[in-house]
């Protein structure tokens, strides 16, 4: 894909390469055995100014375009799962959705310091009870005076109870139904917000998945970033980028392993030749190629849709759905190249084959980004309650 690449954007890749290859690759390894990767790590992305990059300067960032920042990412991703959606996660999504929808006053107080890497932000929708079906959420946010309270408990919610930022959604008022959901920003330390069980995952074990529990939790009025009342839509186009980001993450990891078990199977011997000698592991590795560049083309092409990180909706479901596919046959492939050894925890496809796995839930399950799809084919909304 060269040809969408511009020299700036090749020396931005060569050099988080090079950061990548000494800051990263080293430890991703340990980090997901650990299940943990320490906050110095954390603060090493920020450094490097990878988190907020996607912001204006005066919000403390580079003013990167979205492609700036998936290309990174890939980079990333192809050495360390975890790195690189910390990076997602700091520049679409719900930093995506301050900076779109938030006040000026929210943009001054929160962006800056995600950029710096001083506060970390989570996005709470998925409740035990709400999973794909977002608009049944029950986490009731009620006002009373200068606060709302907030009650309900989330699920699934990366990096929950470690990082400073959640932005919840939650359901204003009891009104029933989309119309009813806004998104408000709930801060570490604030009364009534802890966080609950941590869900042991198949993969990315280095971050915490987690519940959140709010028990008449006050958060102040000041912190609503979107209030309810057909709002739903402005919140959804904001997760558009992050799944373009997590298709970014899904092509890196991808990309890595076919790298590694190509560079191992052209040294493998077997029948007293390179095992790369034998065409049917050449047809293999051709194969493995076109899906890569495939996926890369849509996820480029749903980067270049962006507008202050929000991204089309079709563009960046096609991406996904394709990516969260492809992603796990490419790394079964890459793991078949090494025999034996790609099996073995002392090679990294292991991990990555675990990793790669989650791109068919987080972000939103293929099953729901192919609705999303048919209903712009079809030209009209698919209404998946039994009720609607
Ligand atoms: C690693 C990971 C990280 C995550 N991080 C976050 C996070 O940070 N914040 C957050 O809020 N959430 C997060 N999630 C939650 C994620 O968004 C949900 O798992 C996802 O939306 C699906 O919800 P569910 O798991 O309840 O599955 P369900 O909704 O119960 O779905 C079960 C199955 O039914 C299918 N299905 C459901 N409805 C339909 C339909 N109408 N048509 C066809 N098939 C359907 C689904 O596609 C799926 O295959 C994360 C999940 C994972 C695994």
């Amino acid at each position: 894909m060269s040809f969408l690449i511009s020299e700036k954007q090749q020396e931005i890749v060569a050099k988080v390469r090079e950061f990548a290859l000494e800051e990263i690759a080293p430890y991703a390894q340990k980090w997901d055995v650990d299940e943990h990767v320490p906050r110095e790590h954390i603060q090493k992305l920020a450094d490097a100014g990878y988190f907020g990059m996607t912001f204006p300067e005066k919000y403390g960032g580079k003013n990167y375009s979205a492609l700036d920042a998936i290309l990174i990412i890939e980079e990333v991703g192809k050495h360390c799962t975890i790195s690189s959606r910390l990076i997602v996660d700091h520049n679409f999504g719900a930093v995506g959705t301050i900076l779109n929808f938030g006040t000026e006053e929210q943009r001054q107080r929160v962006l800056p310091a995600v950029a710096r890497g001083e506060k970390l932000m989570s996005i709470g929708m998925t409740e035990p009870q709400a999973g794909s079906a977002l608009t049944d959420l029950t986490t009731a946010a009620e006002e009373n005076g200068e606060n709302y309270i907030l009650n309900g408990c989330k699920r699934w919610i990366t990096g929950g109870g470690e990082r400073e930022y959640t932005l919840v959604y939650a359901r204003f008022g009891g009104v029933s139904g989309a119309d009813g959901i806004g998104a408000i920003l709930v801060e570490e330390g604030m009364q009534g917000y802890r966080s609950g069980e941590r869900i042991p995952s198949m993969g990315v074990r280095g971050v915490r998945e987690s519940e959140i529990i709010f028990e008449n939790a006050q958060i102040p009025k000041a912190n609503l970033v979107v209030p309810a009342g057909s709002s739903f839509g402005k919140l959804m186009s904001a997760y558009n980028g992050q799944r373009v980001g997590a298709s970014a993450v899904a092509l890196g990891i991808a990309q890595g392993a076919v790298d590694y078990a190509i560079a191992y199977a052209d040294k493998r011997q077997q029948f007293g030749q390179r095992i790369t000698d034998f065409q049917g592991i050449q047809f293999e590795i051709a194969d493995l190629t076109i899906e890569l560049e495939a996926m890369r083309s849509l996820i480029y092409r749903a980067a270049l849709t962006a507008k202050n990180t929000i991204t089309n909706r079709y563009e960046s479901s096609l991406a996904k759905t394709y990516s969260a596919k492809k992603a796990v046959h490419i790394v079964s492939g890459a793991m078949q190249l090494m025999g034996g050894n790609g099996y073995s925890r002392k090679h990294p496809i292991e991990r990555m084959y675990r990793d790669v796995r989650m791109f068919g839930f987080g972000g939103g399950t293929t099953e729901i980004q192919k609705i999303g799809i048919a209903s712009h084919v079809l030209g009209r909304s698919l209404p998946q309650h039994r009720d609607s």
